[in-house]
Formats: C-alpha cells, sequence, structure tokens
C-alpha cells in the first residue's frame, strides 16, 4: 500500500507504506493498541486512539484522520523477516541486537548510562538489505514497525489533502509530529525511514520552506523521545548517500552502520538461498565460479540475476511451453548464470562504492 502525503504547493512529499495489508491483521492491530492502557492512550468506542501525554508534550494537537491513517497505512505490528532471512550482514546484526531487540526485552538493564540510541543510520549501497534489516529488529523485538519511506520531490500526488484538507499547509511536519505521537503510544516501535536524505538533506539555498519545517519538526521529536527515559521509540534511517544528510539529523543517528555489498561468503549464502526450490543442476566448483564472478553485486542484484537465469530454459521451449511438463523442464546450469551476467550486472558504479567505503571510515560506527 502506498499513500502518498504531499502537496504541489510544498514539493515535498512522504510515501507511507506497510506490508500490513490484509485487514484483518491491521484490525488486530488496531484492537491490541486500544487494548494498552498506557498513560498516553485512550480509546474510542470505535478502537481508534487518542493521544493525550504526546499532544501536551509537542504542544500542538493532532489530526484523527491522520493518525487513524498511520495506524492502518503504515504500521505492521509483525514484519515477517527474521535474522536467518538475511545473508551475512553479522556486524549489523550483533549491532542492532544490543541496540534494539535487548533493550525492548531488559528495559530494567538498559537504563541511565546503558539507555539505548534513539537513533542509528543504516547506510550502503542499494539492494543490501538494509530495509530487511530494519524489518527484523522490528519483527525479533516485537515493536511496531512505522515504515516511511522519502517519495520524490516532484511527485504531484495528492492523496492526503483529500483525507485531511486541513494538512495541506505544513502538512510535513503535521505528519511527522502524528507519527511520532503515534509511534509512542504504540512502543515499543521502530520508526524506519528510508531514502533519508531525500527529506533530510543538507540545508541548501534553494531548500524550501516545507522541507525546512518538517525538518526542524522532526528534530524537535527525536529530542523528545530521546529526552523520555521511558520511550522506546527507535528511529532507523536508510540511504545510499549518507554525505548528503543533514548534520543536524546525522548528529541525531549517533550509530551509523555500515551496510556493505555482499562479501564472498554472503554471496554464496544468497546464491543458495535464491535456488532454493529450483531444479539445478551445478555442482560446488560451479557455486565457486559464480560466487567470485558476482564480486560487486548487491543482494537484489543477485535477486535479478538468478531470475534471469531461471528463465534461460523457459526461453529455449519455444511453442512448446504450452504442453511442457514441469518437471521436464532442464536444470538450471552454470551457463545461464553467465548469459544472465551480461544482461543484469552490478548496479553500483565502483566510484559510488568507493565514496560510501570512505564515508564509513570518517563517520561509521564499525
Ligand atoms: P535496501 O538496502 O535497498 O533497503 P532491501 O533490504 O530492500 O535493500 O533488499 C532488497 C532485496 O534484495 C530484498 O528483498 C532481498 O530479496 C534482497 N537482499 C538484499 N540483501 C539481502 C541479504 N543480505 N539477505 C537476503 N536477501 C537480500
Amino acid at each position: 500500500a502506498l499513500t502518498y502525503l504531499t502537496s504541489p504547493r510544498s514539493q515535498t512529499g512522504i510515501v507511507v507504506s506497510s506490508s500490513a495489508s490484509h485487514p484483518r491483521k491491521v484490525a488486530a492491530q488496531k484492537v491490541s493498541v486500544s487494548s494498552r492502557t498506557g498513560p498516553a492512550l485512550r480509546s474510542q468506542g470505535n478502537n481508534a486512539p487518542t493521544l493525550q501525554k504526546p499532544a501536551q508534550r509537542s504542544g500542538g494537537g493532532h489530526d484523527d484522520k491522520l493518525v487513524e491513517m498511520i495506524n492502518s497505512v503504515i504500521v505492521d505490528r509483525s514484519p515477517s523477516v527474521k535474522w536467518d532471512d538475511i545473508a551475512g550482514l553479522e556486524m549489523a546484526k550483533q549491532a542492532l541486537t544490543e541496540m534494539v531487540i535487548l533493550p525492548t526485552k531488559r528495559k530494567d538493564l538498559f537504563t541511565g548510562l546503558r539507555k539505548p540510541a534513539t537513533g542509528l543510520l543504516l547506510f550502503g549501497p542499494p539492494g543490501t538489505g538494509k530495509t530487511l534489516l530494519a524489518k527484523a529488529v522490528a519483527s525479533e523485538s516485537e515493536a511496531t514497525f512505522f515504515n516511511v519511506s522519502a517519495s520524490s520531490l516532484t511527485s504531484k500526488w495528492v492523496c492526503l489533502v483529500s483525507l485531511s484538507p486541513s494538512l495541506h499547509v505544513g502538512e510535513g511536519e503535521k505528519l511527522v509530529r502524528t507519527l511520532f505521537q503515534v509511534a509512542i503510544t504504540r512502543q515499543p516501535s521502530v520508526i524506519f525511514i528510508d531514502e533519508i536524505d531525500s527529506i533530510m538533506s543538507t540545508r541548501t539555498e534553494n531548500e524550501n520552506e516545507a522541507s525546512r519545517r518538517l525538518k526542524s519538526e522532526f528534530l524537535v521529536q527525536f529530542d523528545g523521545v530521546a529526552s523520555n527515559s521511558s520511550d522506546l521509540v527507535t528511529v532507523i534511517g536508510a540511504t545510499n548517500k549518507p554525505q548528503e544528510l543533514d548534520d543536524a539529523v546525522l548528529r541525531r543517528l549517533v550509530k551509523r552502520i555500515y551496510i556493505p555489498l555482499p562479501d564472498a561468503n554472503a554471496r554464496r549464502v544468497l546464491l543458495k538461498h535464491k535456488l532454493k526450490g529450483q531444479a539445478f543442476s551445478l555442482p560446488d566448483r560451479d557455486v565457486e565460479r559464480l560466487v567470485a564472478e558476482t564480486d560487486g553485486y548487491s543482494g537484489s542484484d543477485l535477486q535479478a540475476l538468478c531470475e534471469e537465469a531461471a528463465m534461460m530454459p523457459i526461453r529455449e521451449l519455444g511453442a512448446d511451453i504450452l504442453t511442457v511438463q514441469a518437471n521436464q523442464v532442464r536444470r538450471l546450469r552454470y551457463g545461464d548464470f553467465r548469459k544472465a551476467m551480461t544482461v543484469i550486472k552490478p548496479s553500483l558504479q565502483r566510484s559510488k562504492w568507493a565514496e560510501l567505503e570512505r564515508w564509513n571510515r570518517e563517520f561509521g560506527s564499525n
């Protein structure tokens, strides 16, 4: 589900999405929220949560329709990604376990100096598992997962305005404020902001008023949850252009975890994982050749490569495709992958890769 929250006037858009598309699941989430009796939550007859504490804290009101929309569109209470679904990235998994998962399980141990960081950044090439990691974190910590991604700034979609007419002035900041308010009521929460650079980029002279206000609101809300020792709200930003992030935002994302391209081990695991359920004839020697030849491929590049290779035996069938038995389609072999490599190439330029490595050395936590 995608909902654009933008107006042509502001040119600032945010796409909010969720994998909780099943209506029954969403309904269940709402019931579970309204049954919680935290100080911040007052339940209305229709189960829509109403917020008290956060509204007071931010000094502003909120828009019921926006709360409702955030609850129904962006929240996924149990994204079904598990650690084991993610190949490699052991250091990132360990850091995230310490920073987010353990503190939600043992809140009593993680106080004072051990209070977990509110903000962290996953940066690295596209398609390397940043979104998967954020989802796995939410799933493993049983946190409410808010999936927010920045849309292109030129987007002209105006869905939100029709949902809530009061929003087209300052809608970005109102969204941010409400998002944090809902996250507080549904904590532990993970707010995942994909492509965070595009809404929180370095201030430039051309920056428009709307995006400046959105950023300021983000900082205010972020500081609110960071300074409250009882709030378990974690903001995870993801970007492949960390160098473009606004300084003030970067300062708050204190842990910056580099998510690199998969190394040989991770590529081997990924290839084997993607081939599950396929008929293939790849002796270890061929697998090793593929592992070596896919240096520079991201996880999503490997996915695309396997999909392309899997089509080769099908294309050979020609007109027989309509009559052939499924078990008569020939097995995948090394040559299919070689051929697929001429079409599916690594999507990251070497120069960009080097730039990310440099940024990691200077600003990264690992
Ligand atoms: P991004 O880093 O751009 O957020 P995603 O997490 O969305 O990348 O990954 C895109 C796709 O690539 C995933 O849906 C998955 O199929 C594949 N992928 C990338 N990295 C991994 C990984 N480490 N383990 C398993 N699959 C991966």
